[in-house]
C-alpha cells in the first residue's frame, strides 16, 4: 500500500512524462491479466471533467488498474460521485483523492454566462454556479470550483475519518489542456 505522498509523486512523474511525450501507461495483456486475477489496487482517485480533452489516464501515463476515475461535466461532487469515492477510499484503500479541474472548461463557462439551462443540465450548472460565486473571470471560477469540490468531499464523514487517520489525502489540481501540465495545489 502506498502513502498519499508516494501516490502524488507517481502522478507527478507520470504527468511529466506525458508533457514530454515520453511514454504510455501499462495496458499490456500481462497487466490486464494480473489485475483481473489479483484484483485492483489503484493509487489515486481522480474526479475530473468529462471534457474529451481531459483524458485522465493518458495525462498521468497511467495504465490498467492504476487510477479510480470519476468524471462528469464540470467535475462537480454529487451523491453518486461521493459514494464512488467512499468506496475506493474505504474498501480499496486508495491513499490519494484528486479533484482535477482544467482551463477552458465549458461547464464553468456556461455557469458564468448566467443563461438558463433546462433539464438535468440545469441541475448540474446550479451546482457549478454555487461553487463559483464571486469569481471575476473563468480562470478564477475554475479554481473556486476545484476548492468547492474538495470542501464538499471533506464533509463526508467516511472521507474525513480516513484523512484524520493519515490514510488518505484530498487535494485539488488543475490541468492545462494546452501544455498538458497538471499543477498540484498541495
Ligand atoms: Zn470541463
Amino acid at each position: 500500500m502506498k502513502t498519499p505522498q508516494q501516490a502524488k509523486t507517481i502522478l507527478c512523474e507520470g504527468n511529466n512524462n506525458f508533457v514530454a511525450g515520453l511514454k504510455n501507461g501499462n495496458i499490456s495483456i500481462d497487466r490486464r491479466t494480473d489485475t483481473a486475477v489479483n484484483g485492483q489496487h489503484p493509487y489515486a482517485i481522480i474526479l475530473a471533467c468529462s471534457d474529451s480533452r481531459v483524458p485522465v489516464e493518458h495525462i498521468f501515463c497511467a495504465g490498467v488498474g492504476d487510477l479510480f476515475v470519476i468524471r462528469n461535466a464540470g467535475n462537480v461532487v454529487g451523491d453518486f460521485d461521493l459514494g464512488s469515492m467512499e468506496y475506493a477510499a474505504e474498501h480499496l484503500g486508495v491513499p490519494l483523492l484528486v479533484v482535477l479541474g482544467h482551463n477552458k472548461c465549458g461547464a464553468i463557462a456556461s455557469a458564468l454566462s448566467g443563461e438558463p439551462a433546462e433539464g438535468w443540465l440545469g441541475v448540474l450548472l446550479d451546482e457549478v454556479k454555487a461553487a463559483v460565486v464571486g469569481a471575476e473571470n473563468a480562470a478564477e471560477a475554475e479554481d473556486l470550483n476545484i476548492r468547492y469540490g474538495v470542501g464538499k468531499i471533506m464533509q463526508s464523514p467516511v472521507i474525513d475519518h480516513l484523512v484524520k487517520q493519515g490514510k488518505l489525502e484530498v487535494i485539488g489540481a488543475k490541468y492545462d489542456i494546452i501544455s498538458g501540465k497538471v499543477e498540484f495545489w498541495d
